[in-house]
């Protein structure tokens, strides 16, 4: 079985009602997690959360839109791959890492794991690919913090067969066993953005789907309450990302799996000295 371990990689705020409708203008604080998968198969990661890089990436040009449209938080000490170590992890000893999709709260510290083969949606990849500038940052996609030889590392779970899934993982039928062991099936979440992807992780506890951004307050699926119309500017499409929250509400009224979505404010993380 496999087992997660959850870090809190900076965060950023924003107004409550464009992340949960109707729920008024007090600001929100989203943290930004990644999740260290432990499998028979070796070490995976789920996002990287913000990194320092961010902050160079996004203080010239165009891309401080970016920063200036959501401002975030980040300190030294919780930079990601320090957090590793302290939990005894160095960055070469992580076999894969998997992007949920190429928003930059997701991938920025990409370039602090540079041994790591990498695994995202290639129709994520190649919405973005050639991005730069303006038409970049509406995709919330800052093509500095990629690294320069992502193309050699890249694979696509598009390559990885689809099989069923348990049956009481409902309305979840079909997965793709990135992990080869039957402890990490992706999923398609589409609606967020393009190629969005969620995680179900098999552990003695039972299922986790890793739901990414597929709703950004626990609210959202638990009660069927969508963002506000305004968050359709920078998500990919309104249609699908409703079926998307559906689905979650399905799973999450039927009790077999927990979800765990990237920037809900609960404190699941494992500690950092200095943090409050
Ligand atoms: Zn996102």
């Amino acid at each position: 079985m496999a087992s997660i371990t959850t870090f809190r990689v900076g965060h950023c705020t924003h107004p409550s009602c464009m992340v949960l409708k109707g729920s008024g203008l007090a600001s929100r604080c989203f943290p930004s997690r990644a999740y260290l998968i432990e499998t028979r198969a070796g070490l995976y990661l789920w996002d990287t959360g913000y990194a320092e890089h961010f902050r160079a990436a996004t203080a010239k040009g165009v891309y401080r839109l970016y920063a200036w449209v959501t401002p975030i938080s980040f300190e030294a000490h919780e930079s990601l791959q320090g957090q590793l170590r302290a939990h005894g992890v160095s960055p070469k000893d992580i076999h894969t890492l998997l992007l949920s999709h190429f928003h930059a709260d997701h991938i920025a510290g990409l370039r602090d794991f540079p041994a790591a083969r990498l695994m995202c949606s290639q129709a994520g990849w190649d919405a973005v690919r050639s991005l730069s500038g303006f038409a970049a940052v509406r995709q919330a996609f800052v093509p500095e913090l990629l690294p320069n030889d992502i193309a050699d590392r890249l694979g696509f779970v598009e390559g990885v067969p689809e099989t069923a899934l348990p049956a009481a993982l409902h309305p979840f039928t079909t997965g793709r066993d990135v992990s080869g062991t039957g402890e990490i099936y992706i999923v398609a979440l589409p609606g967020h953005a393009v190629g969005h992807l969620g995680a179900f992780v098999l552990q003695d506890s039972g299922w986790t789907l890793l739901a990414s951004d597929a709703a950004w307050v626990p609210e959202s699926f638990q009660q069927l309450r969508g963002p506000s119309e305004l968050s359709f500017i920078v998500q990919h499409q309104r249609a699908p990302y409703y079926d998307t929250l559906q689905r979650l509400h399905q799973l999450h009224q039927s009790g077999n799996a927990q979800i765990r979505i990237t920037h809900e404010d609960t404190p699941d993380y494992v500690a950092v000295a200095g943090r409050p």
